[in-house]
């Protein structure tokens, strides 16, 4: 027996998908070809002067230099309240109801620890961010899938839900405007998971990282909105995406005090909160000027129309993107989605097949729109060249 062998919990899972598309991209490029990455989930554009500003200060500052508060400071959580406060007319309490996070990631892989128990159900959308199912798996959770499909909207269908299912369960991960599909979520769907979450004592888990980057003049809403959600529901947000933070690792949690108190008690034990120059850093995002986010909305909707367009021209079916920074493509009549992978990447385009989102995803592919108007324009050229 080898002297360092994964525990069972790792060797259960299905390898990452991005690792896979990631090594075949390398051997592309390898190979000399011009590869153009729709791949993954993280924007080209580059973090705001001003946030970058904040951090350069603030890291000199030898009182940022020691351990940080496991909850974060408390002015990040105050700006965080305060900016859901303008954003959604939602009202929290930043001592007991807000709680920084090390990316939001990092919070979605460590609740299930926090909630739930060997052998409790964990409700999880497929396709879905693979983060849901593994941190049930690795807290001994079971996880139900609930299936995404094109007839709903990409919402799932919790009328469908077996009782004894919900009954068992303690946590429904729900994540609008979401990824892959790119599907936003309106009041009247957070509403009946508010409902079904009463009904079945379960916490809902709303990972909303895409809220501020949309296409229309109806802005995504935080499922706190609603009058009592707080009561069954914490919320997860990202610096990484409205700010194109990705790489500084900093995110939160808001929501009901009790959830958060749990995270928090696991968060205690296990890390030791984010630098507090970051969070400095992500004050200035907070509360600075927002016209960095507007402008960035601005890009992507250029992408956007560019990729759709040429798409739709080419015979490709695209879901309806009224946010997110993904396209939902329909894989063609007739060919699997490994096969329209492959053709793609064959013209050099790299995408991600429905499938490393769950079973549930099979028939689509996900296109990031990432790369710059140009490059998009020359995604449509390759493509309007292959034949489906
Ligand atoms: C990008 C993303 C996150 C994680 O973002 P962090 O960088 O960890 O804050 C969480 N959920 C979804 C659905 C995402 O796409």
């Amino acid at each position: 027996m080898a002297l360092v062998e994964r525990a069972d919990r790792i060797r259960a899972l299905p390898p990452y998908p991005f690792a896979e598309l990631d090594r075949k991209k390398a051997e592309l490029i390898r190979h000399g070809v011009d590869v153009i990455s729709l791949g993954i989930g993280d924007p080209d554009l580059p973090t705001p002067d001003h946030i970058i500003e904040s951090l350069s200060i603030e890291a000199r500052n030898p009182v940022h230099h020691q351990y940080p508060s496991y909850e974060g400071m408390l002015r990040f959580r105050e700006a965080v309240a305060a900016w859901y406060k303008r954003r959604f007319g939602v009202t929290l309490d930043p001592q007991r109801e807000v709680l920084s996070l090390i990316g939001s990631k990092e919070g979605l892989a460590h609740l299930p620890l926090a909630l739930v128990n060997p052998g409790d159900g964990v409700l999880v959308p497929s396709p879905g961010y693979p983060v849901y199912r593994v941190a049930s798996l690795f807290a001994g959770g079971v996880p139900y899938t609930l299936p995404l499909r094109r007839e709903n909207g990409f919402l799932p269908d919790l009328s469908a839900v077996p009782v004894d299912v919900a009954s068992k369960s303690k946590l429904l991960f729900i994540n609008y405007p979401n990824n892959p599909t790119a599907a936003v979520a309106g009041l009247d769907f957070f509403e009946h998971a508010v409902e079904f979450a009463r009904r079945h004592a379960l916490l809902i888990c709303h990972d909303a990282p895409y809220t501020e980057i949309y296409f229309d003049s109806d802005p995504p809403k935080s499922i706190l909105e609603l009058d009592g959600a707080k009561e069954v529901a914490i919320e997860f947000h990202s610096l990484s995406k409205t700010y194109n933070m990705t790489g500084w690792r900093i995110g939160f949690a808001v929501g009901n005090a009790d959830a958060i108190a749990a995270l928090g008690q696991v968060k205690t034990n296990v890390d030791s909160g984010v630098f507090e120059a970051v969070q400095c850093a992500g004050i200035s995002a907070l509360e600075g000027d927002q016209s960095c986010v507007e402008q960035m909305r601005r890009v992507y909707a250029e992408r956007r129309a560019i990729l759709i367009q040429g798409l739709e021209n080419a015979g490709l079916r695209v879901s309806p993107c009224r946010a997110s920074f993904y396209l939902w493509v329909e894989v063609p009549r007739g060919k699997t989605v490994e096969a329209f992978v492959n053709q793609l990447l064959d013209a050099g385009i790299v995408t991600t097949p429905g499938t490393g989102f769950g079973k549930e995803g099979d028939g689509y592919i996900r296109m990031a729109m990432t790369v710059s108007a140009d490059r998009c324009r020359e995604v449509v050229r390759r493509i309007q060249r292959l034949e489906f």
